[in-house]
């Protein structure tokens, strides 16, 4: 439950789970995120501090925050990230702190982001086939993705995820095969509906493998799922399998859970984007920089997610046409409208 000071938008959805994108910068090229040759990025003097950071988060829990994720880009790019993590895990009002990376470079990472107090880790993993993931992310690299995951359970991190998006023709045939190698490390699976979110831009729906053809596939091998009753805020629709082996689905394109949407995101210079579809974004870094104190910034958050009306998936599933949200030649000139700014 929020606590009594969530601040609650216009659908009555608490300010709750945060996700900070600490830089925009990636080590891979997933073809379903950053599809072209060239990005054009934030300006590093825009950056966001560790400190800056740090003031922003205590303002966000003065309203209700008390769930935040690290992403970006791929967040462990980002210098002396155990000092952020450290720095957020000694908030007592924060529950949950977790990290979403692509796991190039986590084996490296894993033992001192744990010391550090991060608690939970989710890795991006598409396929298990080294020339599908060079096909996919136009990198290589399967093997240290591999190791990370192994790393991060020496270190003790449990529960972890891994999140793995679909696409049809090129890893839809890997359902089984990565659903096996996840609970061979015990790690629960996620399958993710490719989104026509700002940097798609080869999105098309032929290519969504949708939350119905996983679950008939799943079903097919192993037998009925039965959904699992759990927090309703979640993005993933949690499945049990006959066998006590459980899966996630995250149908953000056919399946939108806008209504129980407690989802904001803070890309790393400062923009605070109240959906994953917003066109434009709240800039919280110039007040910080002109130094509004944590009470002045913690009631322009208050102020801002009070109006909140967004459903951006909603509205894109109601869209007659569907097709890329946004054109490249947009979103070269507005970087911030690309998912690895806005952190997915
Ligand atoms: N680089 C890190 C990673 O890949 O885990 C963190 C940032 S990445 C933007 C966060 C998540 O967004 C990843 O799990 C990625 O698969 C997902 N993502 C990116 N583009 C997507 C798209 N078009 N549809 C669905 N998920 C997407
Ligand atoms: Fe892939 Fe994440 Fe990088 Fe996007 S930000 S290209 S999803 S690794
Ligand atoms: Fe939340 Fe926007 Fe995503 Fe809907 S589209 S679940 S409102 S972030």
């Amino acid at each position: 439950m929020s606590g009594p000071l969530s601040a609650l938008d216009t659908l009555g959805r608490p300010v709750r789970n945060l996700r900070l994108s600490v830089t925009d910068r990636c080590n891979l090229r997933c073809a379903y995120c950053m599809p072209e040759e060239e990005y054009r990025w934030l300006p590093r003097s825009d950056i966001l501090t560790f400190e800056e950071i740090s003031t922003l988060v205590d303002a966000f829990t003065d309203v209700g925050v008390d769930r935040v994720r690290l992403t970006g880009g791929e967040p462990l790019l980002r210098r002396d990230l155990t000092q952020l993590v450290a720095l957020l895990a000694a908030k007592p009002a924060l529950r949950d702190i977790a990290l979403t990376t692509n796991g190039i470079l986590l084996a490296e990472n894993a033992r001192e982001l744990r010391a550090a107090g991060l608690h939970r880790v989710t890795v991006s993993l598409d396929t298990l086939r080294p020339e599908t993931f060079r096909a996919l992310v136009r990198r290589d690299g399967l093997d240290q993705v591999l190791e990370g995951i192994r790393e991060a359970r020496a270190a003790g991190f449990r529960r972890i995820k891994i999140d793995t998006v679909l696409l049809r023709g090129t890893n839809d045939d890997e359902i089984v095969p990565l659903f096996e190698y996840a609970r061979s490390v015990d790690a629960e699976l996620r399958f993710i509906e490719y989104m026509d979110v700002g940097g798609a831009t080869r999105w098309s729906m032929d290519q969504v493998v949708t939350r119905a053809q996983v679950l008939e596939r799943l079903r097919a091998e192993y037998g009925m799922p039965v959904p699992i009753q759990d927090d309703g805020s979640a993005p993933a629709e949690r499945f049990l399998l006959p066998d006590g082996s459980t899966f996630g689905i995250i149908a953000s394109t056919t399946q939108p859970f806008c209504a129980s949407c407690d989802r904001s995101r803070l890309t790393a210079d400062g923009r605070w984007l109240t959906c994953l579809y917003a066109i434009d974004g709240h800039d919280l870094r110039a007040p910080l920089r002109a130094g509004a104190t944590r009470e002045e910034l913690a009631a322009r958050i208050r102020g801002t997610w009070s109006a909140r009306t967004d459903r951006g998936a909603e509205e894109r599933l109601a869209a007659h046409e569907r097709g890329a949200l946004v054109q490249v030649e947009d979103l070269r000139k507005n970087p911030h409208l690309e998912m690895h700014t806005r952190g997915g």
